[in-house]
């Protein structure tokens, strides 16, 4: 027989809940970074199968401390510099238990009117935080909407762009055509993948080459890729253009980028996963330049926007587009206000039906922090990441590599002229500082060289944190083995 927590009994475990979370972030300091634990571990802690009969909440909770906690990696740790940030805060995480509470379904206007006007409005809300083209707004014929990640944004405005470029006939007859779809060979690996669900094969990509100082496209080479491809009878349909790309930050040129889109006809979606949150900051909006070629451009609050995943935010310069591409509608969601022509319905705008209320714990954050606090929080973030690359540049060890517009600084050891010994070197490096669990950074390659990236972004990090880091790093390498000193 089902026993159904009452709402008294959730009231008192919800509380338990609350002090769980308050007591791990002010404790997180102390936590190692990440988990020593190898595979397995956790899940050999899990009983085999599921508990015939139900368990006292506090079983559950005391779960996390002896069954989850050791198997984490901590995200919001003030020594996390790994990837790029997935920040949250009390605000998100409070707006998203009341949307966990309220249990609605958003996938029309209909099913819950609250849940579209406040998502249409937040997002109108943050196109002018991040002083964004007016023709994204949705009081013209464009708009946001919320999607889970960035990797949805970019299949979505990929669907929309085959939509545009097969003339309508995409939605009725598929991928006629060889359509091709052109990012530089440092876009997101999402944009691969979304070229793939839409059918197009890996075929459909052009990666094109970037500039070897920036690493940022090459308009140049788009252009000649793109009249490769007409004269072989291909069909361009999209540029996927990134601020702040995930190896190294770098900035393509929008403006340049989207006069060819505009030449040839071709979609341009921006992708500043991670960089887009910069712009709410006067000063960092000229990484935007340009965006106005934009026929799509997201970001994700999830990750410098002090947002919980999943919240990434999409808008469109012609939604009527989009929802030509996206829209089906079987009689049993027909409803007067879809028929009225007068509402948003967001399952046209987004590969699933259902949708939860995501927009109350965005709507939660730019309430609680305000523009100014939100301003601070990026501020924050890219002074301490300007502070970390002056000590690594004071430093005869190490070298900075390339600009460091945001929060991330990509670094390594100075090379020595054996570029093996070296990727050696700084891989050994990281790995070695990871295994402290005192910090926790991430990698990439630059060149094709071993490079160390640290970006800041927890709300909990202070300078000391990321000196703390520095010293961890300087006095690594001091240990490694055949390094001249
Ligand atoms: C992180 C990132 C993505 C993917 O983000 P998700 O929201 O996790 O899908 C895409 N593009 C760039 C530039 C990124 O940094």
């Amino acid at each position: 027989m089902a026993t159904h927590m009452t709402p008294d009994e959730f009231r008192r475990h919800g509380y338990a809940v609350v002090d769980w979370i308050a007591d791990y972030w002010s404790t997180l300091d102390q936590r190692p970074v990440t988990s020593a634990d190898p595979p397995g571990t956790v899940a050999a802690r899990l009983p085999a199968g599921p508990p015939e009969q139900g368990e006292p909440f506090d079983r559950l909770l005391a779960d996390l401390d002896t069954v989850i906690a050791p198997g984490l990696t901590h995200w919001q740790h003030p020594r996390f510099f790994g990837y790029f940030p997935a920040n949250t805060s009390g605000p998100s995480v409070l707006g998203d238990l009341l949307s966990a509470g309220l249990g609605v379904q958003g996938m029309l206007w209909s099913t819950s009117p609250a849940c579209t006007e406040v998502e249409t409005v937040v997002l109108d809300w943050l196109a002018e935080l991040l002083d964004l083209p007016a023709r994204f707004r949705s009081t013209g014929p464009g708009g946001g909407v919320i999607q889970d990640s960035a990797s949805s944004a970019i299949l979505i405005a990929i669907l929309a762009a085959l939509h545009r470029a097969g003339g309508g006939r995409w939605r009725g007859h598929g991928v006629e055509r060889a359509y091709r779809v052109y990012t530089s060979t440092q876009g997101h690996s999402a944009i691969e993948k979304a070229v793939r669900i839409a059918g197009l094969g890996d075929a459909g990509l052009r990666t094109v080459a970037v500039d070897p100082e920036t690493l940022a496209l090459d308009p140049a080479a788009l252009r000649t890729a793109i009249e490769a491809d007409l004269a072989a009878g291909l069909v361009p349909a999209a540029v996927v253009a990134t601020i702040g790309t995930t190896s190294t930050n770098a900035i393509d040129p929008i403006p340049a980028i989207g006069e060819l889109c505009r030449e040839y006809g071709l979609w341009l979606h921006v992708d500043a996963a991670y960089a887009g949150s910069a712009a709410v900051c006067p000063e960092l909006r000229w990484s935007h330049a340009g965006l106005e070629y934009a026929d799509s451009y997201c970001f994700d609050p999830h990750k410098w926007l002090l947002t919980g995943f999943d919240c990434d935010a999409f808008w469109v310069a012609d939604r009527a587009e989009l929802v030509a591409a996206l829209t089906v509608l079987p009689e049993y969601l027909r409803n007067a206000a879809t028929e009225s022509g007068a509402v948003l319905d967001y399952r046209d705008w987004q590969v699933s039906l259902g949708r939860r209320f995501r927009a109350l714990k965005l709507w939660f954050v730019l309430r609680w922090y305000g523009a100014e606090g939100l301003r601070a929080h990026i501020r924050e973030a890219v002074a301490l990441a300007d502070r970390f690359a002056a000590w690594v540049r004071a430093d005869e060890r190490f070298e900075v590599v390339g600009a460091h517009p945001f929060a991330l600084v990509c670094f390594r050891l100075r090379p020595t002229g054996d570029d093996d010994a070296d990727d050696v070197a700084n891989a050994e490096l990281l790995s070695r500082v990871n295994a402290t669990g005192r910090a926790y950074l991430t990698h990439t390659r630059v060149g094709g060289r071993y490079t160390l990236r640290l970006v800041v972004g927890s709300p909990y990090t202070r300078e000391e944190h990321v000196a703390q880091t520095w010293r961890l790093i300087g006095d690594t390498a001091a240990a490694l083995p055949s390094r001249p000193s």
